[in-house]
């Protein structure tokens, strides 16, 4: 069978994944009348101690919904360079809200209060106005990178002084909080809103949160209409969402121990120049030269195994629900096997 280390959004819902959205109750979610769709959302909110929370085909949607509500034309968001919500959004910032961004040149995907700070805008006419900054927890760019909560606090100590939002890109939150052991309603204090996708490593097929106040996701639910996010029965892939929050957070350490396993092994490899540190369920590593990724992911192919670029010489591995025990025997083979 095809070894898969594309992404964590290629798996497919499990047996009882299934179940549960075949048993699912449904209406019409437009009319905020699928009773599956309204527990999902109430659980969610609930989760990270919040009013209301929205049900979202897509990250990408949840992410940009946030922006639209958190800001006006001319003004900005801020965030690092390696962001999902600047590099794989499609400009869509300054598409759906006609704002510019403030790139933070951080590490490993991640910034910090005094970068925020020193990033902030004075007032002027001729400035846009810095609003909103977006933290990224884990930073897929980043390698998978952790932010704790003793490195959000401080930027949301700052973003409260002086006027602006904080949205959290919370994909692969749950990566972030079963390794630090920090809860949601924690998060939950620090953030105005919160995005978090259901169909990367927790493995339903569709669907990510947003979550916020009340006042917050009333405005949310007209610009989903908008952006042509408004579903009908839509309970069947929310089933799927709550079956994925109540199953499959805790196993995703088992990713990151798999995870983890692969970046020590390329470490010791002599065609391997760098791994970045492997804190969750995804490996980023540059080879060495001359061996470039192209010619690295055609060898890996033929073994069967799939993986994808992330630079010229550089690859990315995602570790998933469809990833095994002997699936990772067979990587580590290969990788040791392996002969520029
Ligand atoms: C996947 C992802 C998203 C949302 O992506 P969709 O494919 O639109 O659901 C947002 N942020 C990050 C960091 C992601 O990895």
């Amino acid at each position: 069978m095809t070894i898969n280390l594309i992404s964590d959004t290629i798996t497919k819902p499990t047996p009882a994944m299934l179940e549960a959205m075949l048993a699912a109750e449904v209406g019409d979610d437009v009319f905020g009348q699928d009773p599956t769709v309204n527990a999902l959302q109430e659980k969610a909110a609930n989760m990270f101690g919040k009013e209301a929370a929205l049900f979202c085909p897509s990250g990408t949607m949840t992410n940009q919904i946030a922006v639209k509500v958190h800001t006006q034309p001319l003004d900005e968001l801020i965030c690092d360079k390696d962001s999902h919500v600047y590099q794989y959004e499609t400009g869509g910032y300054a598409f759906n809200s006609g704002v510019a961004v403030n790139l933070i040149d951080g590490t490993n995907g991640k910034i910090t209060a005094d970068q925020v700070e020193a990033a902030i805008k004075p007032v002027h006419d001729w400035l846009p106005l810095s609003r909103l900054v977006v933290l990224e927890n884990t930073a897929n760019k980043g390698g998978g990178s952790i932010y704790t909560l003793d490195e959000i606090k401080p930027i949301r100590r700052l973003c409260r002084q002086r006027g602006l939002k904080l949205h959290l890109d919370g994909a692969r939150l749950f990566n972030a909080l079963v390794e630090t052991g920090e809860s949601t309603r924690d998060i939950g204090e620090q953030f105005d809103s919160i995005s978090i996708c259901l169909s990367k490593g927790l493995g339903a097929p569709v669907g990510s949160l947003l979550i916020g106040d009340q006042e917050f996701i009333a405005k949310a639910r007209r610009f989903r209409k908008v952006m042509g996010g408004g579903m009908r029965q839509a309970g069947y892939l929310a089933a799927a969402g709550i079956y994925a929050l109540d199953h499959h957070v805790e196993r995703l350490k088992e990713d990151h121990r798999r995870a983890k396993i692969l970046g020590e092994t390329l470490e010791a490899l002599p065609w391997v120049a760098a791994v970045r540190p492997v804190q969750t369920n995804i490996v980023i590593f540059d080879l060495a030269p001359p061996l470039m990724a192209d010619q690295f992911l055609n060898e890996m192919e033929k073994q069967g195994i799939l993986a994808s670029p992330f630079g010229p010489a550089t690859i990315r591995f995602v570790t998933h629900l469809h990833f095994d025990n002997d699936m990772l025997d067979r990587t580590v083979g290969a990788l040791r096997a392996f002969r520029p």
